[in-house]
């Protein structure tokens, strides 16, 4: 039997609870479904110092957990449950959250699209497990690696991409963060810590982390940069050993380096986690969602249809109507716990609106 939902929301980083105090406040009975983990990439975060409000900062797993408590309270019913396939084709819509036999939640989610595509279409063969009225996308995004031929059987392995999870393991060892955006200077700052041998090295001579961040990192005794370097090579049996490195010297040679390593950390950034949704939702080249409010050609062409049929009455609406998306699944651009709560407040009111008019 399929349980009926007035409004699904599935993710649950800060644009999935803001979404959910808003909607369950408004007496809409939202469904919550977090994922494998909830709280999203903030679970992963020490301190979250940015969020106006609190001025001492707050810890990012304390604060996710008050914001689930919170969306609890108003009667958002939240169920650690991973979406495994969606069916937006027809009302209402269709959800599942099974996983045929022998695949795990992580091999799942881990997949290629191809082979995520096979995976749903075996899950489809059964009936729905939810149906909704409406749904509010928020699945956030999830960290990039290298694509190193060997990468991923170093993962666990010395290669680790969360450093505030991980640091621990590396005390007094030696380890290296690659990237130079804020993720890598909290790495690096979590890691000295533990280690007096950090070392970050980033692919060009400036970083585009925040300048707080960079002078943190810039003015710590412990941490040391490699400008324009890259990591060619992970080298090691059973975990890593070394490393291989090019760096671009001021002359323009390219200086080939074998260095000792125990601990690699990626913060090259982050990609939309939205593979569940091609080829339901309009998805851009990056694989975020379009909606009339993405900072992006395809988002404007989506606001530029709607104003012709009156007003971008619904900005967060997707390709299918009823269906919204907010947080970082849509956000190329800020990137913050605080826009993509925004956004998350906004899908909930035109999800609300949305359906009081249908
Ligand atoms: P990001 O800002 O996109 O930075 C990614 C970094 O990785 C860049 O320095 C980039 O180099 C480098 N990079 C990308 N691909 C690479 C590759 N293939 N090889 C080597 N280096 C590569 O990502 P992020 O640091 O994860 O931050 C994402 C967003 O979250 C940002 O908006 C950030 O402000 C926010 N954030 C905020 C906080 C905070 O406020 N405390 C903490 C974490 C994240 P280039 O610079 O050369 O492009």
């Amino acid at each position: 039997m399929s349980e009926k939902k007035r409004l699904v929301i599935i993710g649950s980083g800060p644009a999935g609870y803001t979404a959910a105090i808003y909607t369950a406040r408004a007496q809409m009975a939202p469904a919550v479904y977090t994922g494998v983990e909830s709280g999203g990439q903030l679970m992963y975060t020490t301190e979250l110092e940015n969020f106006p409000g609190f001025p001492e900062g707050v810890m990012g797993p304390k604060f996710m957990w008050s914001l689930r408590q919170q969306a609890a309270r108003f009667g958002a019913e939240v169920k650690d449950q991973l979406i495994t396939a969606v069916d937006f084709s027809q009302r209402p819509f269709q959800l599942w959250t099974s996983l045929p036999k022998g695949v795990s939640p992580d091999e799942y989610k881990r997949s290629e699209p191809n082979r995520m595509a096979e995976i749903t279409a075996t899950i489809k063969h059964q009936p729905a497990e939810i149906l909704a009225e409406a749904v509010v996308v928020s699945t956030g995004a999830s960290g990039v690696m290298l694509g190193l031929e060997n990468e991923q059987s170093f993962l666990g392995k010395g290669l680790s991409v969360c450093a505030v999870c991980d640091a621990a393991f590396f005390r007094q060892k030696r380890v290296f963060v690659v990237g130079g955006g804020d993720s890598a200077m909290e790495d690096a700052l979590a890691l000295a810590k533990f280690t007096d041998q950090v070392t970050i090295l980033h692919r060009r001579d400036s970083f585009r982390a925040s300048k707080i961040m960079q002078d943190r990192v810039l003015n710590h005794p412990q941490i040391k940069v490699r400008w324009k370097t890259t990591v060619t090579e992970i080298i090691g049996t059973d975990k890593i050993e070394r490393i291989g490195l090019e760096t671009i010297e001021t002359d323009g040679k390219i200086i080939k380096q074998e260095l000792p390593a125990d601990g690699l950390f990626m913060a090259i950034g982050h990609k939309p986690v939205s593979g569940v949704f091609a080829g339901q939702l309009e998805l851009d080249a990056h694989g975020y969602i379009v909606t009339s409010q993405s900072y992006s050609e395809l988002g404007l062409t989506r606001a530029s249809q709607a104003l012709k049929a009156g007003l971008v009455q619904f900005p967060t609406m997707t390709s299918i109507e009823g269906v919204f998306a907010a947080g970082d699944v849509v956000d190329l651009r800020y990137k913050q716990a605080i826009t993509a709560a925004g956004m998350g407040c906004q899908a909930a009111l035109d999800a609300e609106r949305w359906l009081e008019t249908n």
